[in-house]
């Protein structure tokens, strides 16, 4: 039997699994990707972030390729929230009580180079950059490309396409045009900025590595994680329009004033901060959710192309690498029968990326405006504590969603009974504050471990 033939467009962290994932079965791949190769240092970044946070769900698909070990020298754990208030004092909260529930920052060139050599490790697998998708006969699974060096056009007969074009995809554009599908897709009215605190002069981090930091504040905020070189990336969110926003900070100095008023201690880690904020673009935040994920056996969409998120939870990348898992559980399940994998994908994943869609919009709202509350604190503790007295019995939802890989869907889910049980129980936030007096000393047990 010949084995199948698979284009997959777009070299990014899911493209990238995928073929990693179907070079493994020894199908023929062939990746193409618009941008240059980033093994050469020639990817443009634009907006996108340089850093992203593994949770325990991108890991678990790093594992299976057998790539976690030989990655998690470039990674750096981030044990907590380091949560920055306006006097410059820093509140260390914990993600969790025991190693297990911490996240893996990791630079995204690094991730992205590391997943394109190993899928090109296995011998049908082939890489072309520089060669942007155009259009798709998706009955017939042709796609037809651009050579953006030559301007030559290329025509590639598949057994499948599969999109991984990210958020704008132009498969799933071309995938849809004409069939009832549904599709949405929400801008958030803030946008971001990625900012860099280097190491000091001799090389040792500014601020505390292990650790996401948050500069919380409703109008505005700016959060970072740390990289391996003891850099931090700063990312700032702020409205795109308006005083407040984006387009008022136009000068040199409206760009210090706004720091040296919102973010005091961050300017003074930010030496560059002036020229960079003028040099890096603004990005813009979006959700999306779309159906149908497929067509017939021919095209099938994986990643942000069919779910995209605001990345207020961390999580886009760690449900891209879950697609990836599924869809090839999913095909080995229905290897004579593609329209009913690719069916049969989207049915187990799409109720769990709309609950994940809604949950990362609502921790923006957390991140931004409850992060300094003290009631908020005690709760986060309550949490940290009974899930650290009770493991199998009371998990939070973001220990769930970040720290587990039960479905997004069956966390919500979850996470509601519990809340439901505790009210019954305890009658509500006094319960919640007398259960938090009783576990400080797990809380406490969880900072000391994490050297706080
Ligand atoms: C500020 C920010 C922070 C984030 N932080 C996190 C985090 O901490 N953790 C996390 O899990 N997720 C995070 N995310 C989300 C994460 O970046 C995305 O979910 C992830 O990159 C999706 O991977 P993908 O492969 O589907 O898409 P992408 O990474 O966007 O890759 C798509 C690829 O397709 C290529 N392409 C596009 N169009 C074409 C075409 N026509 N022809 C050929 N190639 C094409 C692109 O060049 C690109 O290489 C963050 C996102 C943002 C914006």
């Amino acid at each position: 039997m010949t084995a199948p033939r698979v284009a997959i467009v777009g070299a990014g962290l899911a493209g990238s699994l995928m073929a990693v994932l179907l070079g493994r079965r020894g199908f023929h791949v062939e990746v193409y990707e618009r941008r240059g190769d980033p093994r050469q240092g020639t990817a443009e970044e634009g907006a996108r972030s340089i850093n992203l946070g593994l949770s325990r769900r991108g890991l678990k698909a790093l594992r299976e390729i057998g790539l976690l070990d030989s990655l998690r020298p470039r990674t750096v754990p981030m044990r907590g929230r380091a949560v920055h208030r306006p006097d410059g004092q820093i509140d260390f909260h914990p993600y969790g009580t025991n190693d297990d529930q911490i996240l893996h920052s990791v630079m995204r060139g690094d991730l992205n180079v590391a997943l394109i050599e190993r899928a090109l490790s296995f011998e049908r697998v082939r890489f072309l950059f520089r060669t942007a998708f155009e259009r798709l006969d998706k009955d017939k699974g042709i796609a037809y490309l651009t050579d953006e060096e030559t301007g030559e056009e290329l025509t590639v007969a598949a057994d499948a396409v599969i999109g991984a074009d990210g958020v704008f995809s132009a498969v799933r554009r071309e995938m849809q045009r004409g069939e009832p599908a549904d599709y949405r897709q929400e801008f958030l009215d803030w946008g971001y900025k990625q900012l860099t605190i280097p190491p000091a002069a001799d090389g040792s981090p500014r601020t505390l590595l292990e650790a996401f930091h948050v500069w919380p504040g409703s109008e505005r905020m700016l959060i970072a994680q740390p990289n391996h070189d003891n850099s931090l990336t700063g990312t700032l969110f702020l409205p795109l329009r308006g005083e407040g926003g984006f387009e008022a900070l136009t000068s040199p100095a409206t760009v210090e004033r706004f720091f040296r008023t919102h973010f005091p201690d961050a300017l003074g880690l930010m030496p560059d901060l002036v020229r960079e904020f003028a040099a890096n673009p603004v990005g813009t935040l979006v959700t999306v959710r779309t159906s149908p994920w497929s067509h017939g056996d021919k095209a099938v969409l994986v990643g942000d192309a069919c779910h995209a998120v605001y990345p207020f939870y961390g999580q886009g990348m760690n449900a891209a690498f879950e697609d990836c898992l599924r869809l090839d559980a999913c095909l080995r399940t229905h290897p004579d029968d593609w329209a009913t994998a690719f069916r049969r994908y989207q049915e187990s994943r799409k109720p769990h990326t709309d609950v994940l869609a809604d949950l990362s919009a609502e921790h923006f709202t957390e991140l931004r405006d409850r992060l300094r509350s003290p009631l908020f604190a005690l709760r986060k503790q309550a949490d940290v504590a009974l899930h650290g007295l009770f493991p199998e019995l009371w998990q939070p939802l973001y220990t769930m969603v970040s720290h587990t890989t039960i479905p997004y869907a069956d966390a919500l889910e979850r996470a509601r009974r519990q809340e439901r049980v505790l009210r019954r129980v305890g009658g509500g936030a006094a319960a919640l504050v007398g259960l938090s007096a009783a576990c400080a000393v797990t809380w406490a047990a969880a900072r000391r471990r994490h050297g706080r």
